[in-house]
């Protein structure tokens, strides 16, 4: 008979040449397991998705309650439907008041297209600005501001009317103008490698969208649920974007996305025409159920946030060799960058054979991630690190 990993390959859609393939029978914490029940530790949350571990058993609880009730019920917005409206509430008590509405999209691409949507219609306008090595999805809207050319260049004819702009550069803010409908930022470029704005840079970005009436679009969608120390990492600066995007580890581990709007600037999509946005399976009752879970797992869990500071200062402290040419980032999502000449590729797998998950960036050139559940102990943080370390004085030798 053949075997999962044959199957995989077979019949399995794939989109690289040489997967790793690794078959994973359960997860729990931050630990996946394999058939003969070896341990792997966790390094890149899959990715930033498992922010509260794997199968934490409050959302495994509440994924089962909410099966045994319902799963799906009616498409989008006609049906009050009791997870949703809880969830909602949960997160927008997490956020600056201005924020007031919540659409629950299926992932973090949706999310995006829903916002680009909202951002046309409110302003009437239809140029898209964006950064370049940002990513936002893969659906033809979210690919169309996507900053990189070679990820692009297959899949012309995109939106039109969208203009690429270089992260961190304030002298480059000048080009956003009465004709933006909207700028699409990360709050940390995460593709890119984890690039952390400049102090200031975001809150220069609003004022200028503020002062041309462009809507500022934020994606948290890697940087939310506590990655960087914050519920979502925009807190920290005190602003209020017009719209933020969500996904990944929003849904507990189950898919789920939302984007977030004050309500005036929401109600756009339902008139004129109505149904502005609509999705069969945007917010699953079931991811809903999971999410409110995982907010009330980190409510539970204060520490994992607070000791990311500390987290943080391990990973910059164990991460320095000759060979590693930069360490990027911030909170419990780094990027480290290796010598030109030093093979990544060879790292990953050799440390997936010694039982440590991480990977590649899409846009980072040689370098690999460390992004792990928050749940990680300082120990098995330092363990794994250790391992990163020794494994590339053993490729070298
Ligand atoms: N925005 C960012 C910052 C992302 O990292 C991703 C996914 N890597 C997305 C958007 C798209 O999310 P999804 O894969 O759920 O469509």
């Amino acid at each position: 008979m053949a075997s999962i990993k044959e199957l995989f390959l077979s019949n399995v859609a794939q989109v690289v040449d040489n997967p790793s393939a690794l078959v994973v029978e359960r997860a729990e914490g931050v630990y996946l397991y394999d058939a003969e029940n070896k341990p792997y530790l966790d390094l890149i949350s899959g990715i930033s998705v498992s922010n509260i571990g794997h199968c934490h058993p409050k959302v495994v609880h509440a994924v089962q309650d909410q099966v045994a009730k319902y799963m799906h019920l009616q498409v989008y917005g006609e049906f009050a439907v009791s997870p949703q409206a809880k969830l909602a509430t949960k997160l927008l008590s997490k956020l600056n008041p201005c924020m007031g509405s919540v659409y629950f999209t299926n992932s973090g691409a949706e999310a995006i297209e829903g916002a680009l949507k909202v951002a046309k219609r409110f302003t009437g306008r239809t140029e898209l600005i964006s950064f370049k090595d940002a990513y936002h999805g893969s659906t033809h809207g979210a690919l169309s501001i996507q900053g990189s050319e070679e990820f692009k260049q297959g899949y012309y004819p995109l939106l039109p009317d969208t203009k690429i702009l270089n992260y961190n550069k304030l002298d480059e803010l000048k080009a956003i103008t009465k004709r933006t409908a909207a700028v699409v930022v990360e709050a940390i470029q995460a593709e890119a490698g984890y690039i952390v704005p400049d102090p200031g840079y975001l809150l220069a970005l609003r004022a200028r969208t503020r002062e041309v009436g462009a809507l500022l679009i934020l994606d948290e969608i890697q940087t939310g649920m506590g990655r960087t120390g914050n519920w979502f990492a925009h807190l920290d600066e005190g602003f209020c974007p017009d719209i933020m995007t969500l996904a990944k580890g929003f849904g507990g581990g189950m898919p789920l996305g939302a984007f977030v709007a004050p309500k005036h600037i929401m109600d756009v999509i339902k008139e004129n025409p109505i149904l502005g946005h609509i999705t069969t399976f945007g917010g699953h009752p079931v991811s809903c159920a999971a999410s409110l879970a995982a907010f009330e797992v980190l409510e539970e869990n204060p520490e994992w946030m607070k000791e990311i500071p500390e987290k943080s200062a391990i990973i910059e402290a164990i991460m320095q060799h000759e060979l590693i040419t930069k360490v990027s980032g911030k909170g419990l999502m780094y990027c480290i960058t290796m010598n030109d000449q030093f093979p990544v590729g060879n790292l990953i797998s050799t440390l997936e054979d010694r039982g440590i998950i991480t990977d590649y960036f899409l846009f980072a050139g040689n370098a690999f991630r460390i992004t792990p559940p928050l749940s990680i102990t300082t120990d098995e943080l330092r363990t794994g690190l250790n391992t990163i370390i020794q494994t590339i004085n053993d490729i070298r030798a």
